[in-house]
């Protein structure tokens, strides 16, 4: 069997509650899924889609729900591996987009799904709906929508998120047909559809999930969001013009926010860093960048690649280690200018850094 190593490594200075370990949720989600897979190589595979998912989901779940949510993302990968077809991966791009095209024809399927997104709506209150029919499907941009609601774009922004997040909720349970067993039940998947760390603990939702099968099999396709979020971009990179194109993105994007100038410079640079080490080190792969609201706005941005990986994080991390000499900045300098940093490595699987900034209120 393949030895699975993962060194993660963690800078938090501007961090509400530091940053989870993923690696030491590795045995245990080993035993789980080889408790229910016998083929040693389908549960390598299985329990790094697992370990992949639980770190993407990581800076949206408070630190104590980790462990839960890692026990029931196994058990979903698991499942959903012995499925032909999974509904919630297809549909979930679906979610934000109401311009659903008209099927030719009678297609039960799409039927299906415009009725998910109407009955979804109609739990929505009047104000929620306008606003975000205004800015999805009339192109209402947040400036313009802030002047008419007397507001600011970040906080037109940030109702939007939440809008959103119950959206995907209310689609999930139409979709679905049910009502949910518990009252906890809708706290619960709004905590998680919003990234809400604070309100996830609020409600518990590390116990819920553990006891309650629908918000356990429901939360996933609610945490591996959408593409065609506006409040997302994905850069491929692969060249030094891609480096460019990701700093400019995240600039654009964080610019929504109100973020000084200052700021902006620095987010810019932080991503042309993490950018730049994929083309160096990796030849290829991506860079997100999505606003993120958690009782404050932020931008996020998370670099992945399936490059070499990175042999000793902490090495890394050292300020003046460089292993290209000359002008870059590297990892350190990208942390030193981020409030929140982790890099998560895995030898010969890749490597994913995430970082986020904060905007400073008032
Ligand atoms: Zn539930």
């Amino acid at each position: 069997m393949r030895n699975v190593s993962v060194a993660q490594s963690v800078a938090a200075s501007g961090g509400p509650s530091g940053h989870p370990d993923v690696a030491v949720l590795i045995p245990m989600v080993r035993r789980i899924v080889g408790s229910r897979v016998s083929d040693s190589a389908a549960v390598d595979d299985l329990v790094q889609e697992t370990l992949v998912r639980v770190l993407a989901a990581a800076d949206r779940v408070e630190p104590g729900m980790l462990e839960p949510y890692a026990i029931v993302t196994a058990r979903n990968v698991v499942t959903s591996m012995w499925q032909e077809q999974d509904r919630h991966r297809r549909n979930r791009h679906r979610v934000v987009d109401l311009r659903v095209p008209e099927a030719p024809g009678e297609d039960l399927l799409a039927r299906e799904e415009r009725t998910a997104v109407t009955q979804a709506l109609a739990r929505l209150s009047e104000r929620e709906k306008q606003t975000l029919l205004a800015h999805e499907v009339s192109g209402q941009g947040t400036r313009s929508l802030a002047d008419e609601l007397g507001s600011t774009a970040g906080a037109v922004a940030a109702q939007l998120n939440r809008t959103r997040a119950r959206l995907r909720v209310e689609y999930l349970l139409a979709l679905e047909r049910l009502e949910p067993p518990t009252d906890r039940c809708r706290p619960v998947l709004l905590a998680l559809s919003s990234g809400d760390r604070r309100r996830q603990r609020e409600v518990d939702a590390a116990s819920h999930l553990l006891q309650c099968d629908l918000c356990a099999r429901l939360s996933p396709p609610l945490m591996e969001r959408g593409h065609s979020r506006d409040d997302e971009v994905r850069v491929p990179i692969a060249s030094d013009g891609d480096v460019v194109a990701a700093r400019q993105a995240a600039r654009e994007l964080a610019a929504r926010l109100d973020f000084s100038r200052t700021d902006l410079t620095v987010i810019a640079t932080a991503v042309s860093e993490v950018a730049r080490n994929i083309v160096r080190f990796a030849g290829s792969g991506e860079v997100v960048i999505e606003l993120v609201e958690e009782h404050r706005s932020g931008v996020r941005i998370v670099a992945r690649d399936t490059g070499p990986g990175i042999s000793d994080i902490e090495q890394a991390l050292t300020d003046g280690y460089s292993t290209y000499h000359g002008l870059g900045l590297g990892l350190p300098g990208a942390r030193r200018l981020m409030d929140e940093f982790a890099v998560f490595s895995e030898k010969g699987r890749g490597t994913t850094v995430t970082m986020t900034k904060w905007r400073q209120e008032g």
